[in-house]
């Protein structure tokens, strides 16, 4: 059986997405790997699937007891000897579970990190067929990441122990300092270093200056009516007002946060992840442990600590690639609540230094007007040179301005190159190509500038001229004839580094179709509504029933594509994404059966859609 009968078979999937045929396949090479991607980019396979497909067994690290449970019932959803050792177990529950993996009946076992550095573990670890060990969040070995967690620090024995065994070490924080920090922490041996893109596509990020967010945050509700989300909050005593004005107004939430007993909180996940509850109103202590990939908002009832967190937190919505939507309320006197949590706190100066400097970067972005995905994937080094996202406030409003940095060098170098001899209109003429084929005046050929911002329109660039001209860059002189030269200011920036900033407003290309992000349109697939909806009322049901969540049955996106193609038969089936062996024989006729009554009922025949 190749590799992909094991994607086909177990996950339902018939190619893989990018970076993870590398991280794969360097890891069957036994080399260490750190792979470095946003959340929903899909690197959970890349650990899971070797060990599967070679019958042999992979250590997963996870920070989180309730993650690594949700993740161990997705994988046996999917037919995946998959396993946990955890605390709350019996005696008797871990003795059969050793058993268990002495007999080779294991694949994928979980475990936290304080429980894989104990004598007891690493004795039982060393008389089985180890043939990879993988460090989810692996940022929280980093103490410049946004979840430290010191116990991460002692897994630098696992590279001391077993160095020949692959380590794979997977994040969705992308900042320099932790990458670094984790090659180093790890010991990780000359490590191939996989970097995917960070851009969070699906996502729709908002800031929104507000005197009254809890009415605001009500009004969204109130118009996201069967939808759940998270309200991350700055203390306890937020969550917990928050929480009960919410539920005071006939919503089901709870709050959750880290002085709350350990029962409770756990029965709040729980009840949150199976869709009984729609809110959260959370601290961050409510973070990591969520892997619930139906989120379909994040909402900041106040400001995060830094974007780090901020890129974290929002990236808990829409895992599963379905549009999900991000607004911070953002007051500025919030500031002063966060600097004061890090004076309290009884770190060092040097680290309390770093932490303001973030939070002040926070603060920037805020309050810029620049495309909050740019400043975003730019922060942490993604380069990001779309005009417009189109999925955030800024680039929605029209008002919104983008570093035209790039655009406004060009302005600057047709000035320079004509200083003091024309004017606005002749100018703007020049970059859109409109005119200097036959230049006439001072020089006899064609200005070097000649169309070189030709796929803007004259208006915008007349527009973005008059812009610079205000701000101070471009100076208009003589009264009758009045021509543009450079200033002092516009000198300095043409000498300055390349990409200095400049905000302009946001160009407006003819009616083109948004790249950086994608529409919030349910899925780029046409298919039928209502069959969607009986569809998801099977799903509901069974997971009511069973007890377990609907996305471990099937996700949206998976019903979506039955909806369009009207799988009937177990081949039909195995074709749609995210139907594996394992779904199709425990659930596959129940939704058949659906389909084949609704075409029935609907006079749909039976190859209409099919592929
Ligand atoms: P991450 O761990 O990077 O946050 P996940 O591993 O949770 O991401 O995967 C995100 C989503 O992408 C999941 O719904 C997963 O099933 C899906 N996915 C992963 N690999 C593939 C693939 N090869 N083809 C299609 N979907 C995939
Ligand atoms: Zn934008």
């Amino acid at each position: 059986m190749g590799l992909y009968d094991t994607l086909r078979d177990y996950w339902g999937y018939t190619s893989f997405l990018p970076q993870q045929s590398e991280a794969i396949s360097e890891i069957y090479l036994n080399h260490d790997v750190l792979l470095l991607k946003a959340t929903g980019g899909g690197k959970s396979l890349c650990y899971q699937i070797l060990p599967v497909h070679t019958n042999t067994l992979g250590i997963v690290v996870s920070p989180l007891i309730s993650l690594m449970k949700d993740q161990v019932d997705d994988l046996r959803q999917k037919g995946i000897r998959a396993a946990t050792i955890t605390s709350d177990q019996t005696t008797d529950e871990k003795r059969n579970m050793e058993t268990a993996l002495k007999n080779g009946r294991i694949n994928l076992l979980y475990v936290s990190p304080e429980r894989f550095v104990t004598p007891r573990f690493i004795k039982l670890l060393k008389t089985l067929p180890l043939s990879l060990v993988a460090i989810d969040e692996a940022h929280c070995i980093s103490r410049w990441g946004h979840d430290f967690r010191p116990d991460y620090r002692k897994l630098r024995m696992i590279k001391k122990i077993w160095p020949d065994v692959p380590v794979i070490a997977v994040t969705a924080t992308a900042t320099r300092e932790v990458k670094d920090d984790i090659v180093r922490q790890l010991n990780l041996k000359n490590p191939c270093v996989l970097i995917g893109s960070f851009n969070r596509t699906n996502l729709y990020y908002e800031i929104r200056e507000s005197a009254n967010p809890k009415r605001e945050i009500l009004a969204y509700l109130e118009s996201h009516r069967d939808v759940s989300g998270i309200i991350y909050c700055f203390s306890r005593k937020h969550t917990e007002e928050l929480s009960s004005y919410l539920q005071g107004q006939g919503y089901s939430s709870l709050p959750y946060h880290a002085g709350l007993p350990d029962h409770i909180r756990r029965k709040t996940q729980e009840s949150f992840v199976r869709d009984d509850i729609r809110v959260i109103c959370a601290t961050v202590a409510f973070g990591m442990g969520i892997d619930k990939p139906d989120l379909r908002f994040v909402l900041h009832y106040d400001l995060p600590k830094d974007i780090e967190s901020y890129y974290q937190e929002t990236g808990r919505a829409g895992r599963d690639g379905m549009p999900g939507e991000c607004i911070l309320f953002y007051d500025r006197n919030d500031l002063a609540k966060q600097l004061w949590l890090i004076n309290k706190s009884d770190a060092d100066i040097e680290y309390k230094e770093v932490q303001k400097k973030k939070l002040y970067a926070l603060t920037r972005f805020c309050e810029s007007p620049v495309c909050r995905r740019q400043t975003l994937l730019n922060y942490f080094g993604e380069k990001f040179t779309e005009p417009n996202c189109g999925l955030c406030d800024n680039c929605q409003k029209g008002t919104g301005k983008v570093d035209g940095g790039a655009y406004a060098r060009k302005i600057f170098i047709c000035v320079r190159e004509l200083n003091g001899q024309i004017g606005l209109k002749r100018i703007v003429n020049i970059l859109c190509g409109k005119e200097g084929r036959e230049f006439e005046g001072s020089h006899s050929r064609k200005p070097r500038s000649f169309g070189s911002l030709m796929e803007i329109s004259e208006n915008q660039v007349m527009e973005w001229a008059v812009d610079l001209i205000f701000q101070g860059y471009i100076k208009r002189s003589g009264r009758k004839y009045p021509v543009l030269s450079l200033t002092e200011e516009g000198w300095t920036h043409l000498k300055a580094q390349k990409n200095a900033q400049i905000y302009l407003s946001k160009p407006r290309k003819s009616g083109k179709v948004l790249r950086g992000a994608q529409n919030r349109n349910l899925s780029n697939v046409r298919f039928n509504q209502s069959l969607f909806s009986l569809l998801r009322i099977q799903r509901d049901d069974i997971a009511r029933r069973a007890g377990i969540p609907k996305y471990m049955i099937f996700t949206d996106p998976s019903l979506i594509e039955m909806a369009a193609y009207y799988p009937r038969t177990k081949d039909e089936f195995l074709k749609i994404k995210g139907v594996g062996v394992a779904k199709w024989e425990s659930y596959g006729e129940l939704f058949a059966t659906v389909i084949v009554n609704f075409c029935e009922e609907n006079d749909i025949s039976g190859t209409d859609n099919a592929r």
